[in-house]
């Protein structure tokens, strides 16, 4: 499973039909079209969102593999996502700003208190250095993300989160997701990273898809 691959609907090159099939050549039984959320410039806004359904569905057809209308939000002040009027079957938010440290902690805490997310996308990655994660809110945001039942992304696109976090999750019944952020033919399904690190460090922990799996039998 890869839930994490952008379209043509956003900033990806690749058009939906032929993502599934690429997607299927791999072996994936399902998968997430994340395109960026209203406060990407070439994001979805509703009538974007309402086009890129009808494909879904069609592909998802011509396919027979489960693709998730998802969509990837900025994780903005406060927490604040901002998305189009639309019945999203995934949530995945992520930072995209490069802020101070502990700001990014706070984003991440706010916006998993504040709104219905799924999937917390690419901690860590882009915001700051590796090095200069604390750990202290490393385990604040992973306790925080299991009471609140959020998934926390292996981005195989970033290797992230880095392997000091992922260590503090190996005792945590965490709920996780597997994402390429795939933005072209070649990335899709391109979930090595994911699938290394989940083996080492996510024994205990629980794919959301399988979460998910009465819901999308
Ligand atoms: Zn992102
Ligand atoms: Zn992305």
């Amino acid at each position: 499973m890869d839930l994490h691959i952008h379209s043509t609907y956003s900033d990806g090159d690749a058009i939906i039909d032929e993502i599934t099939r690429r997607a299927r050549e791999r072996g994936m039984k399902i998968i997430g079209i994340a395109d960026h959320s209203t406060d990407h410039p070439r994001g979805l806004n509703e009538k974007k969102a309402k086009r890129r359904r009808v494909e879904i569905m069609n592909a998802q057809e011509r396919y027979g593999i489960r693709i998730l209308d998802a969509v990837e939000c900025g994780i903005l002040e406060d927490g604040k996502i901002i998305l189009p009027e639309h019945e999203f079957d995934l949530v995945i938010a992520s930072v995209h700003t490069h802020l101070p440290v502990r700001e990014v902690y706070r984003r991440i805490k706010m916006c998993i208190l504040k709104n219905d997310v799924d999937i917390i996308g690419h901690m860590h990655a882009g915001m700051f250095s590796f090095n200069s994660n604390i750990p202290e809110l490393d385990m604040e945001i992973i306790d925080f993300a299991i009471e609140n039942g959020v998934a926390i992304e292996v981005n195989s696109y970033h290797s992230s989160p880095p392997e000091s976090f992922l260590k503090l999750c190996s005792s945590k019944k965490l709920l996780y997701s597997f994402g390429s952020d795939a933005h072209d033919l070649s990335m899709v399904g391109d979930i090595d990273f994911s699938i290394r690190m989940a083996k080492i460090y996510l024994k205990k922990g629980r794919n959301i898809v399988d979460e998910m799996h009465n819901t999308y039998r």
